[in-house]
């Protein structure tokens, strides 16, 4: 009789932890296809968003449309008892930077932060982007109402704040509009440094860059499918001995395939399809699309983790188009083109992603495996406060996806009986009390 109480606390364990969480439905429930379709309506209006539009006219130009920005995001932290910390972050950017920027140009970003109650200085990061173009980079004044690049993505994280402002957390989310990023990237570049220089402690940044679109320009209609971009490793390391160490224990011990990037776009197809199904999202093993760029990479640069979502079918008669018919082709980025179920469905889709994060304890630190030549693989981990276990995750060395996993309790090293070394790749995260997991960190040192 005496074992019961063990055999019970057993089952529960196995029972909590495999459950999922159903304020996560409610999450997805309330993101509104309605308010979305307003937000990138409104957006597209401004007429044009482009960097070095007008910024002092209250109806056209970047000007108002980050004026309006910062206005959604105030109304919305007045619903919250004042929980979100809005502000702009701006840096010059001077005319010659490159070739695109003709003339000096104050690029200005709109930040609202969402504290967390536990980790204050943890943050997972949402952001769309306030800038427009047409067919030409430099032109400013020409209707450009950008409302799949990118209204959908910036409508998207005023939707997540409106949604998961309802909530607490334990560490914080920021909501972002970055800018100048068809001009080369400069919002994302300053908010980096912001961050950097303000010692923020990112878990990732998911950054949203066309997230409407369900018709690609090959004819391809798919309002399920869309894409998370990761690079392969990322690192802010420029010494070029400690580059050649890690390129080293990269070809021995692996992690080619490995870097914190991949792991926040795991996390995200997890999250995906544990709570939204119907959806299918397909991770892409490259920082972007073939030869272009979006405003996660920034963030890269700096060492930071970062992705990008984004609609999985594109339309290139939609994209940085003057608007125009030209032989039976609507041109132009204009709002009728935009689908707003999938933009709900993938706004949900961050809103999800963050809550989850926001909700777990930090990721484990100082990750050591071994087992070079037995018949068991080994991993062992900083304890981690507030964690109540860990999960152990290996998988096939040609899998994208984590899956197997082994959840662990008051240690912090642990034996896999019988799984060799050789044969999977391996991972360890933490578990909070309430079920929500860190990101997967891949080991970094040998146990010899
Ligand atoms: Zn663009």
């Amino acid at each position: 009789m005496k074992h019961i109480p063990t055999l019970f606390c057993i089952l529960f364990s196995l029972i909590s932890f495999t459950q999922t969480d159903p304020k996560i439905y409610d999450i997805i429930d309330a993101v509104s296809e309605e308010r979305l379709r307003n937000d990138v309506k409104t957006l597209a209006d401004f007429g044009t968003r482009h960097t070095l539009s007008d910024t002092l006219s209250n109806t056209r130009g970047i000007g108002a449309a980050r004026r309006w920005i910062k206005s959604q995001f105030d109304n919305i932290s007045k619903d919250c008892d004042n929980c979100l910390e809005v502000f702009f972050q701006k840096d010059l950017v001077e005319k010659g930077t490159n070739q695109r920027i003709v003339k000096d140009v104050m690029v200005v970003n709109v930040v609202a932060i969402q504290r967390g109650t536990k980790y204050p200085n943890r943050y997972i990061i949402m952001s769309g982007d306030i800038d427009s173009r047409v067919s030409d980079p430099t032109d400013f004044t020409s209707d450009s109402p950008g409302a799949n690049d990118n209204a959908t993505g910036m409508a998207g994280a005023i939707e997540a704040a409106r949604v998961l402002s309802k909530y607490k957390f334990e560490s914080s989310i920021v909501y972002l509009g970055l800018s100048g990023e068809e001009q080369g990237l400069f919002g994302g570049q300053g908010m980096a440094r912001y961050a950097k220089e303000n010692n923020w402690e990112i878990i990732g940044v998911l950054n949203n860059d066309m997230i409407g679109n369900i018709e690609g320009v090959d004819g391809v209609i798919d309002n399920r499918t869309f894409r998370i971009f990761s690079e392969p490793i990322t690192t802010d390391e420029t010494d070029p001995e400690k580059l050649a160490r890690q390129a080293r224990a990269r070809r021995f011990y692996g992690g080619e395939v490995d870097g914190i990037s991949r792991q926040l776009a795991r996390y995200v197809y997890k999250t995906t399809k544990t709570y939204m199904p119907e959806m299918n999202p397909m991770m892409v093993y490259r920082l972007d699309r073939f030869g272009r760029g979006g405003h996660h990479r920034p963030f890269n640069d700096v060492g930071f983790a970062g992705i990008r979502i984004m609609e999985a079918h594109e339309n290139y008669t939609q994209q940085h188009q003057d608007i125009r018919t030209e032989n039976g082709i609507a041109y132009g980025d204009t709002f009728e083109h935009v689908n707003f179920p999938y933009c709900k469905k993938l706004t949900a889709v961050n809103a999800i992603t963050m809550a989850s994060l926001a909700s777990a304890p930090p990721a484990p630190k100082n990750v050591g495996i071994g087992g070079i030549v037995e018949a068991s693989a080994k991993l062992k981990w900083d304890k981690v406060e507030g964690a109540k276990g860990y999960k152990i995750y290996w998988r096939d060395t040609t899998s994208p996806t984590w899956d197997h996993s082994r959840f662990v309790e008051n240690v912090t090293e642990f034996t896999l009986d019988g799984i060799v070394i050789d044969n999977f790749f391996f991972g360890v995260a933490s578990v909070g009390e309430n079920g929500h997991e860190s990101v997967v960190v891949f080991p970094n040192t040998i146990i010899r």
